[in-house]
Parts: C-alpha cells; sequence; structure tokens
C-alpha cells in the first residue's frame, strides 16, 4: 500500500487516485475482487464515479455480463454508508468463480466539494499559495448559476435539511464530538475552508460506519478489505480528489484485524497548504498506523467503569423475580423457552431500566452495530430513556431469530446484571 499511502491528503487527479488502488492492490493476489462506491446523488459525482470504473472496475472486478463490469453503488444525499451494504455486495461478489481463495473487498467512500478559481480579494476565499490563485470552496458554478455543492453538508452546517441532515448528524456528532459545532467555530475552522474540512470528516465518518459493519460480522468468504474515505473537487476543469485514509480490515484470518492510516476526524486539526497547484492536507495523525477500535469491547468496558463507580443494578420488581427463579431452575435451558423469557424480560426492562439494558445488550452483541452511535451516547451519558426503548423494542421484535443457545446466553446475562 505504499504508492497508496502516499497519496493520503494529497490532491491528485481523478483516475489516478483509482489506478493507484488498482495498482497497489493487485500485489494481494486475490482469488477475486469486489467493489464498494458511495458518492453523493449529485450530478457532479459522475466524474468520479466514471473514473473509478475507468481506472479500477473495468480491471480488477469480475463480468456481469458480456462486457459488463459495476461496483455496488450507494449514491443518496449527502454520500451516506447504508448499514448493511457491505454485506449484500460480498455476497454478490463472493459467489464469482474461482471458489476457493481470498476475496478483495475495496469501498470507497467519496465526500465533495465544489472548488472555484476566483481573483485574489475574493470574499471567503483562500489560497493565493505560490504561483496557485486562491480558491472558493463550497459552491460552484452550475448551469450558470452560482450552487452550493455539497448542498447536503451545506445544508448539515446551516442546521437546515431532512432526513439526510439527521443522517449526517449522527454521525458528525458521534462519540460526543460536536463536529458541526467545530466546522461553524470561526476561531477552530477557517470560513474559507469549511466546506472542504466538513466533506474530509463526513468521508471519514461514513468509512469508519462501513468499518463497524465489516468489523462486526464475517463475510462469505475469506475477505481482506479495504475501505478508502476520499473527497472529490469539483473543480472547473478535471475533477480531481483527496484520498482521506486508509482502512485495512484483514479478515482472512480467525480474527478480522482493523488499521488505519491517514487523518483524524477533528477538523480543528486539520492544516491546508499547497504544492505544485495542489492542495495538501494534514494533521498531526497522518503518518502513523493506528489499530481500529472494537467498540463493542468498548462499550462493554464503559459498563464495568460505571458498575465499579455507582454499584451493580438493582431491580426489584416482582415480575423480574419470577422469571428470576425461572432462569434459577433452569428453565430457560428448555425448548424454545429462552427466548420466551426474554420476550417477558425486554418490555419490563424497557419500562423500568431501558438505558442499561440497551447497553447490555449491544456489548453482547445482540443489537445490530448500526445503532454503534446511539449506543455510545447512552453509555456517555447513562440517560436516552426514549431512544433505549426504541432499540429495545427492535430487539424484542427480532427474538424469533435468535438461536436458542444466544437466547439462553443473554437472558442468564441480564440476570446476572440485574440484581434482585
Ligand atoms: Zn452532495
Amino acid at each position: 500500500m505504499e504508492r497508496l499511502r502516499d497519496c493520503v491528503g494529497r490532491e491528485k487527479p481523478l483516475r489516478e487516485v483509482s489506478q493507484t488502488i488498482q495498482f497497489d492492490t493487485r500485489s494481494l493476489g486475490p482469488a477475486v475482487t469486489g467493489a464498494v462506491q458511495v458518492t453523493c446523488a449529485d450530478e457532479t459525482e459522475r466524474e468520479c464515479v466514471e473514473a473509478f470504473q475507468q481506472g479500477f472496475v473495468t480491471y480488477a472486478l469480475p463480468s456481469l455480463k458480456s462486457a459488463r463490469k459495476a461496483p455496488f453503488r450507494m449514491a443518496n444525499i449527502g454520500a451516506r454508508y447504508e448499514w448493511g451494504g457491505v454485506h449484500i455486495a460480498a455476497e454478490h461478489f463472493a459467489s464469482a468463480p474461482p471458489p476457493d481463495g481470498a476475496m478483495l473487498l475495496v469501498v470507497k467512500i467519496n465526500g465533495h466539494v465544489g472548488c472555484e478559481e476566483v481573483p485574489p480579494g475574493t470574499p471567503d476565499s483562500f489560497g493565493g499559495f505560490d504561483d496557485m490563485r486562491p480558491l472558493r470552496l463550497g459552491s460552484r458554478s452550475r448551469y450558470g448559476t452560482e450552487a452550493p455543492a455539497c448542498g447536503a453538508l451545506g445544508a448539515l452546517l446551516a442546521g437546515k435539511g431532512g432526513p439526510f441532515a439527521t443522517d449526517l448528524g449522527d454521525a458528525f456528532r458521534s462519540e460526543g464530538v460536536d463536529r458541526v459545532a467545530l466546522l461553524n467555530d470561526p476561531a477552530r475552522v477557517a470560513p474559507a475552508v469549511r466546506a472542504l474540512y466538513a466533506a474530509i470528516v463526513s468521508a471519514r465518518l461514513q468509512a469508519r460506519s462501513a468499518v463497524l459493519d465489516l468489523q462486526d460480522r464475517a463475510l462469505p468468504r475469506p475477505t481482506f478489505s479495504l475501505v478508502l474515505p476520499c473527497v472529490t473537487l469539483n473543480r472547473e476543469g478535471s475533477d480531481t480528489e483527496i484520498l482521506c485514509g486508509i482502512y485495512t480490515v484483514d479478515g482472512r484470518g480467525p480474527v478480522r484485524n482493523v488499521e488505519y492510516y491517514g487523518l483524524g476526524d477533528d477538523p480543528a486539526a486539520y492544516e491546508i497548504t499547497a504544492r505544485n497547484r495542489r492542495l495538501v492536507v494534514s494533521d498531526d495523525q497522518v503518518g502513523t498506523q493506528r489499530r481500529g477500535r472494537n467498540h463493542r469491547a468498548l462499550i462493554e468496558e464503559q459498563w464495568r467503569k460505571h458498575v465499579t463507580q455507582h454499584g451493580p443494578l438493582e431491580l426489584k420488581d416482582e415480575r423480574m423475580d419470577r422469571l428470576r427463579a425461572d432462569v434459577a431452575r433452569n428453565q430457560h435451558r428448555n425448548h424454545h423457552h429462552a427466548r420466551r423469557l426474554l420476550r417477558a424480560a425486554l418490555p419490563i426492562l424497557a419500562e423500568v431500566a431501558p438505558v442499561p439494558a440497551a447497553i447490555l445488550m449491544f456489548a453482547d452483541g445482540a443489537v445490530g452495530i448500526h445503532h454503534a452511535h446511539r449506543i455510545h451516547r447512552l453509555a456517555r451519558e447513562m440517560e436516552g430513556t426514549a431512544e433505549a426503548r426504541r432499540i429495545l423494542a427492535e430487539m424484542h421484535d427480532r427474538i424469533d431469530q435468535l438461536d436458542p443457545e444466544r437466547a439462553e446466553a443473554l437472558i442468564e446475562m441480564l440476570m446476572r446484571e440485574y440484581r434482585p
């Protein structure tokens, strides 16, 4: 991945990045290669889609039908990763011949930003580095009119927008850091670069979601996954892009190892310069390789700390006492009975102590990884009853899909944690 690493933080032509992905991954010698591409639905992103097709897809992917190769694509407002996407895509590509040997899965996620050269002194422009003309970021002339790009990220920063902004906002506020506020604070982020930094942060956070998804569940075939957050610069001439970082998820062995190399997700830490009339973004994280974290284990750890500080959970409730008696008599080991007990326990816990229940169920792997941001918030604040109830209700609806052994383990865990 040496050549790919050299691209991190540097503005490059679109084709060059896709070709570098192709060259650098060839040495991995995968039996089969799959790809997922996530872009904004904005028509300006067509160029980015085509460059990935021509620079990577046509060389690396199996044929879908005669003379047709295609990545699994998500194009939506704001380039949001959709939970579960990597698993559906992996099912598809893993079925391509040959049946044996490892798969390579490339997941490329592009945020985007309009970028226009402007005369010196133009308001809200920046640059004028060496021989580079000043740039205005965040809007583009479109059909003869100035329009925001990315409009979705612009709406998020302005506190507007529909469901897409809620989704983007969840990611931007993950792990207790309000990155929208950081980006909007002129003392932390210069307004002239705000739109670019927002796109970097967004691609970075959406890539993290894809990584959580890959980390959480095995793919149908031993797979080495490469998740690449990028930002397209929609320019007057050919578009360019900045590769923001490289996540690798190595699932070729029994454990899935996650590593990251690249820009962090703190927009206030980014620095921008130019070299050879191209932008270069860096921060103090670039250049160091970091191990990916296991979010379920992190939540478990946080819960243990809470118990050490505040003591174990106590729950005095007659209905729970009856369930506890059943478990004590090993009733939950009878056919299907564990699921029945779980079905009875969840509404009680949702009523009297939903937050710890949602946290415990997530740490145990019973609540979907797509709730990671929400659970982090619940575990940090130890409040958010309505949200915890929604998560438990979703869990309740899926009890029938649990293996009986899994249901047994879960009900035992709940009885251990909630003391009479
Ligand atoms: Zn957009």
